[in-house]
């Protein structure tokens, strides 16, 4: 018999939780439990990342290539959990290894991690399909263009 994995929370049970994959961001197939959490017994969050663990469908992807997700690094305040603009794809490691990617390591780096983010500019100037967040922002930022544009 090994030791319970978990502080039964007084209020609130095993306190179980969804949690998001951190790769898709949908619910992951699978339920924690929180059990006591803190010294306010809080209530565990529904549809919070918990981990870095993906969920099947992403370790699935991972396994067939690398998942970029696009990200705006202006609107990022914490590095490890950028803001997303919607951008998501999977492309196969040899096609990922064409791409013009200084310096190797961060190649190797991301193989070995199978994703990466990737800033909206790097995301455009490769060419990649556009979400209808970065559709819209590029709209946005042409119009600020003209606003902003010499007058003659
Ligand atoms: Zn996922």
């Amino acid at each position: 018999m090994g030791e319970p994995g978990i502080r039964l929370s007084p209020k609130h049970g095993v306190n179980p939780a969804v949690p998001k994959c951190f790769y898709c961001q949908e619910d992951k197939n699978e339920v924690i439990l929180a059990g006591r959490i803190g010294r306010d017994d809080l209530e565990a969050p529904h549809g919070a990342v918990w981990d870095y663990e993906p969920c099947d469908k992403c370790q699935e992807l991972m396994e067939q290539g690398i998942i970029l997700i696009s990200v705006d690094e202006k609107k990022t305040d914490d590095e490890r959990n950028p803001f997303r603009t919607g951008g998501w794809i999977v492309i196969k490691e040899e096609a990922f290894r064409r791409l013009p990617i200084k310096p190797q390591e961060l190649v190797e780096d991301v193989c070995k991690k199978r994703m990466t983010f990737i800033p909206d500019e790097v995301w455009k100037l490769m060419g990649l399909p556009l979400s209808d967040y970065q559709k819209e922002q590029e709209k946005k930022d042409e119009d600020a263009a003209v606003d902003s544009g010499p007058t003659t």
